[in-house]
């Protein structure tokens, strides 16, 4: 980096903060934001906190016509001390440079950017709602500004970081939900950017997410983009199942995104000596064990909701109920640990959280 001191312009008209029990995700935004840039030849500089504001792009910033974008997602919570932590933010920085290669966006420095959203973290606390399960969602992204419709990479790249505070993902109690298993759509094959937060994996997604919608199921379950047999994903989390007392996890195969909660989970499994196998899952395999009385739990994983149940699969017209539609024990045990530790219910003896 060329100029790495971080300037701070805080704002003089502070908004009034929305109320805990009214929060939508991704409305509502803080008082401050941070920002850099990048300049080809000079590397990333100038970063800075400043007021919230809208920004201004040439029509011609090449974000807007080739796509060149990266983004994450993690969050700030409050414990009931008063502290604030973050789960594992070095994880999402990481994440965030291997989203930018595949993308051919300059990398970051993880350390620097972390110090960076400390600060922002601390200037803003007060926004981090008080209220059982709410907290305060970080978008880290950064967009090609460079005005060229050349396609190839920018030469100029924005950094920024916005907050919004969100409510609880379970207003009325964890609960499962019903898929649909997709076999029309791909959100993802090997060798594509299915192991990137970009954009263009989302907005592909919506059409199948409609259809889902459309005949009453909350998310969509992705096949494998290939032979359409094998899962990958539901929506935008990771998947675990539970088949005759044995976890699995569809394993890591250049087409899923890797997420950190995915990857909590299998730890702390393995820290309760419970096996938990990455590999294949066909959703033939999943369909008999359902046939057999032996698929006993299913749960998508994601920073978001954290774990969220599967109470029933419709998959070829075919529907599959699993464990009565209510949420199964390891499902329960892994929520009330993932968020007890988020929220310093639980000590963290896995030292996955960053004070602030
Ligand atoms: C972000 C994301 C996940 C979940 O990742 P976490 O780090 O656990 O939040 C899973 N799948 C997709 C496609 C995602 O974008």
């Amino acid at each position: 980096m060329s100029e790495t001191k971080l300037r701070i312009v805080t704002s003089q008209k502070p908004k009034e903060k929305p109320s805990a029990d009214n929060l939508q995700f991704g409305k509502q935004f803080t008082d401050h934001m941070f920002t850099m840039n990048y300049v080809a030849g000079k590397g990333w500089m100038d970063p800075r906190i400043t007021p919230y504001q809208p920004i201004t792009l040439d029509p011609a910033a090449m974000i807007f016509h080739y796509g060149q974008t990266v983004f994450e997602g993690l969050k700030a919570y409050r414990t009931q001390d008063g502290r604030v932590k973050l789960f594992r933010p070095t994880q999402n920085l990481l994440r965030l440079n291997q989203s930018s290669q595949r993308l051919s966006i300059p990398a970051i420095d993880e350390e620097q950017v972390l110090s960076y959203l400390k600060k922002l973290i601390e200037l803003e606390k007060e926004w981090i709602p008080r209220k059982e399960g709410t907290s305060l969602y970080i978008r880290p992204f950064i967009v090609a500004t460079e005005p060229n419709l050349s396609v190839a990479p920018s030469n100029l790249y924005t950094f920024m970081i916005i907050l919004s505070p969100v409510g609880s993902y379970y207003a009325e109690g964890i609960h499962p939900v019903g898929i649909f298993v997709e076999d029309e759509y791909t959100r993802a094959v090997k060798g594509g950017t299915g192991t990137a937060k970009t954009a263009g994996n989302y907005s592909a997604a919506y059409k199948a997410q409609e259809r889902a919608t459309s005949k009453g199921y909350a998310q969509v379950l992705w096949l494998d983009g290939v032979e359409k047999k094998y899962i990958e994903e539901v929506g935008s989390m990771n998947v675990f199942f539970k088949i005759n007392g044995e976890i699995v996890t569809p394993e890591l195969n250049g087409s899923i995104l890797e997420g950190i909660t995915r990857k909590s989970i299998i730890e702390l499994l393995r820290k309760w000596g419970i096996p938990c196998i990455e590999r294949k899952i066909s959703m033939e395999e999943l369909y008999k064990a359902s046939q057999a009385g032996q698929l006993e739990e299913a749960f998508g994983t994601g920073t978001a909701a954290v774990i969220s149940p599967i109470g029933e699969m419709n998959w070829q017209h075919h529907q599959m109920i699993i464990n009565e539609k209510k949420t199964g024990d390891l499902s329960k045990k892994l929520y009330d640990t993932l968020t007890g530790i988020q929220t310093g219910l639980i000590p963290d003896d896995m030292n996955w959280t960053v004070d602030i």
